[in-house]
């Protein structure tokens, strides 16, 4: 799953990262989903662990054009994870007390405390991204934010921080299709917005957005995954394996038993 990994201090290119990407389940869609329960059950233990050692704070950050899957990526991959361990926090449009302060004000109250797991449904990058592409700050302030969230996410590693983020990567094809299916299907008129078209109407400005983002902030202590979105079912298997593999890594470990456990007798 490295090969999804956006290489620090490397300019990323982001058509040369293809969206349809379904690797060895090529065709395979029931390997995938059997694989995906073993990840899930691998997630659901190692939360566990991550809670019972008290130690790590793990922070996921998703990003994504509108329908790209960030709601579906937090239902599926975190599916049978205990929510006592998980928490979700999403970001919108900022609300005049969250204007008042500077954007990582709102940002950093969300972080995640020792043996929890947060996810960000949105985050500090959307202001380096709407922010950017509709002009809502002078450029020489947006421009100086990269330096800034490098730092930012270098405190939050320092001081014990798994940080991931996740950019679900599908093109303008698959974004219409998706777009369509809100249309034309009831259930899922609650979803459509049609603000959304506007954004579609600005993609090459916010792929330009995107590509500096990563490039600029995908650093050894809070890498950049680009995750080819266009079929869900593989984007919640790339997320979920790198998840695994790096909560693995932290070789985490049950705290100590108290001793004498085995002469208790419970009457
Ligand atoms: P959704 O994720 O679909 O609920 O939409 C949330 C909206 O809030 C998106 O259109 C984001 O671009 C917008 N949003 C989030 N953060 C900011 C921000 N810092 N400044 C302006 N708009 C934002
Ligand atoms: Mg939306």
């Amino acid at each position: 799953m490295e090969r999804y990994l956006a290489q620090p201090g490397k300019k990323v290119s982001l058509n040369d990262w293809d969206p349809n990407d379904k690797s060895e389940f090529k065709g395979n869609k029931d390997k995938a989903a059997e694989r995906l329960l073993e990840l899930n059950n691998e997630l659901e233990e190692l939360q566990e662990l991550l809670y019972a050692e008290g130690k790590h704070k793990v922070l996921i950050v998703l990003q994504g054009m509108d329908t790209s899957g960030k709601d579906g990526v937090i239902r599926r991959v975190f599916e049978g994870v205990n929510p006592q361990g998980v928490r979700v926090a999403s970001f919108k449009v900022p609300t005049p007390e969250e204007l008042a302060h500077d954007y990582m004000w709102r940002i950093h109250k969300q972080t995640p405390g020792k043996g929890e797991i947060v996810i960000f449904n949105r985050s500090h990058y959307e202001d380096v991204l709407v922010v950017r592409v509709h002009n809502l700050v002078p450029e020489n302030t947006w421009k100086k934010r990269y330096d800034q969230i490098r730092a930012f996410e270098q405190l939050l590693a320092e001081e014990g921080t798994l940080v991931l983020k996740f950019f679900l990567h599908i093109d303008l094809a698959e974004q219409k299709e998706r777009l369509q299916a809100r249309l034309d299907e009831p259930h899922k008129h609650w979803k459509f917005n049609s603000g959304d078209l506007k954004e579609r109407a600005r993609w090459p400005d916010y792929m330009a957005a995107y590509e500096d983002a990563i490039s600029k902030t995908s650093t050894k202590f809070a890498p950049w995954y680009i995750v080819p979105s266009n079929r869900k079912w593989y984007r919640d298997i790339v997320i979920a394996s790198i998840l695994v593999e790096r909560l693995k890594a932290l070789k985490m470990q049950y705290p100590a038993a108290e001793a004498g456990l085995e002469n208790i007798v419970i009457e």
